[in-house]
């Protein structure tokens, strides 16, 4: 099930969906998904779809991951440090960890992040910083950030979130509670102005608040 014929099969899938970046659908295809899934979930890693991790959370479904990735990688001028809010099993944060100098990763609940950072240091990723908090807040002390990649779903896009961006820094979020749209804010310069674009309709998991155990 996890044998080469099957990624390659969830590859096309995801080429034939519209991820066009075949740089990006290079790291998929790298990263061996199984890894960041239960034993009993493992022979479905392949599928193009969101998987549980426990806790009431997902692991993100590869279209998704891709097609974020690709935006973000798209629409950023650089990629030296970059946020993640919602680092789950760690499999986005695998994908990103590819593409960035620095990854900054948050996560609310914490044996996801335990789990997520034995998985990380399996694959000898070593660029990648966990944070046990609200990432609604983002990361202060790390900021600021050349993009900002959330795989939690707020009603309303936080101002933290957005105030921690670097010049013409980029935020790759979905918004919104029953209906979600996956959207792109683009910081104009250095300035307090914002542009913002609807990319397309999701469905994530609430970005929620406080911490969990
Ligand atoms: N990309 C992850 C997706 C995990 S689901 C993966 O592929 O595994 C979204 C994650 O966001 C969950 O782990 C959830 O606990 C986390 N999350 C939700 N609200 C959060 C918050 N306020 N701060 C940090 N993490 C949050």
């Amino acid at each position: 099930m996890t044998s080469q014929r099957t990624r390659e099969r969830l590859i096309q899938r995801l080429y034939e969906q519209g991820v066009s970046n075949t740089q990006v659908l290079d790291t998929i295809r790298n990263i061996p998904r199984h890894l960041f899934l239960d034993e009993a979930l493992s022979h479905h890693a392949y599928e193009d779809t969101a998987l549980p991790i426990g806790h009431g959370q997902t692991l993100s479904q590869p279209y998704i991951v891709a097609r974020m990735t690709e935006i973000l990688i798209g629409a950023a001028s650089q990629l030296n440090k970059v946020l993640e809010i919602g680092t789950g099993s760690g499999y986005q944060t695998a994908v990103l960890s590819q593409w960035v100098g620095e990854l900054y990763s948050v996560e609310r609940i914490k044996p996801l992040q335990d789990k997520a950072r034995q998985r990380l240091r399996q694959l000898s990723i070593n660029n990648v910083h966990l944070h046990y908090a609200d990432g609604g807040f983002g990361w202060p002390e790390q900021g600021p950030f050349d993009a900002i990649l959330s795989a939690a779903a707020p009603s309303c896009i936080p101002k933290e979130l957005k105030h921690q961006l670097g010049p013409n820094g980029v935020l790759v979020i979905p918004v919104g509670d029953e209906k979600q749209v996956l959207t792109l804010v683009v910081r104009k310069d250095s300035t307090d102005e914002f542009y913002q674009q609807d990319i397309e309709p999701v469905k994530f998991v609430p970005l929620l608040q406080g911490m969990a155990r």
